[in-house]
């Protein structure tokens, strides 16, 4: 862990007013207790089991957000905990979290993951998709989840007008959902755009959360 250039990021994003999902998939608990100990809370993984037995063993007070593919069959296993899933990609999974969620007499707030890359490897809606599951009657009585925002990845590219295009297209998408369906309802307020390579044409387009992991606890 680079303590330095996390304090490099976390000023970087202050004038954007977006937050640090410092992403700890892969390392081990000590790593994330040294970015605790000098005050960092938000941590971000992509496996279930991973952040399980993590959030077993590491401060209660860590905030922990779902990045990765989530199956409904384990859902159960981070309702009680997890503090937002950045992963929904269906009515489906949105009603097992909510749910399972019910159960532990909670609130989950997620995001919708959007496919805006050209890469037939990523998982996400297209914003047809997005569009039927916000209008599903069902989501009128799902009293247990919270739709926050959206969630993109850019095409893995160095080709960075692309990245900005698909980041920009994220942004409008997100203010045309938020018209349509979130009127009066601030819940829907996050855009998780941005990782190591990309983050900062992120911010450019909006993102108020960045998921960065390889800037900071070094290459995977
Ligand atoms: C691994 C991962 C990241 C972080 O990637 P880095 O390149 O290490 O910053 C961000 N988002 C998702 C969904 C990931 O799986």
């Amino acid at each position: 862990m680079n303590p330095d250039r996390y304090r490099q990021i976390q000023d970087t994003l202050v004038p954007y007013g977006a937050r640090l999902v410092a992403v700890s998939k892969t390392r081990p608990e000590a790593d994330i207790q040294q970015l605790y100990d000098v005050g960092h809370r938000l941590f971000g993984e992509n496996k279930v089991q991973e952040m399980e037995g993590k959030q077993t063993n590491l401060p209660k007070d860590i905030q922990w957000h779902l990045i990765g593919h989530l199956q409904s069959n384990k859902v159960k296993y981070i309702a009680p905990f997890v503090s937002m899933i950045h992963s929904i990609d269906s009515l489906r999974l949105l009603a097992e979290v909510d749910r399972q969620a019910k159960k532990c007499n909670r609130v989950i707030p997620c995001l919708l993951q959007i496919h805006i890359s050209g890469e037939e490897t990523k998982f996400g809606l297209n914003q047809w998709e997005a569009d039927e599951l916000l209008s599903d009657p069902s989501m009128l009585t799902m009293k247990n989840i919270e739709i926050a925002g959206l969630m993109g990845m850019a095409s893995n590219t160095d080709d960075t007008s692309k990245i900005e295009s698909e980041f920009a297209g994220l942004k409008k998408l997100f203010d045309s959902l938020r018209m349509h369906y979130f009127i009066g309802k601030p819940a829907f307020r996050e855009l998780s755009m941005g990782m190591s390579s990309d983050y900062l044409i992120g911010l450019k387009h909006g993102a108020t959360l960045v998921r960065i992991g390889s800037d900071i606890f070094g290459a995977r």
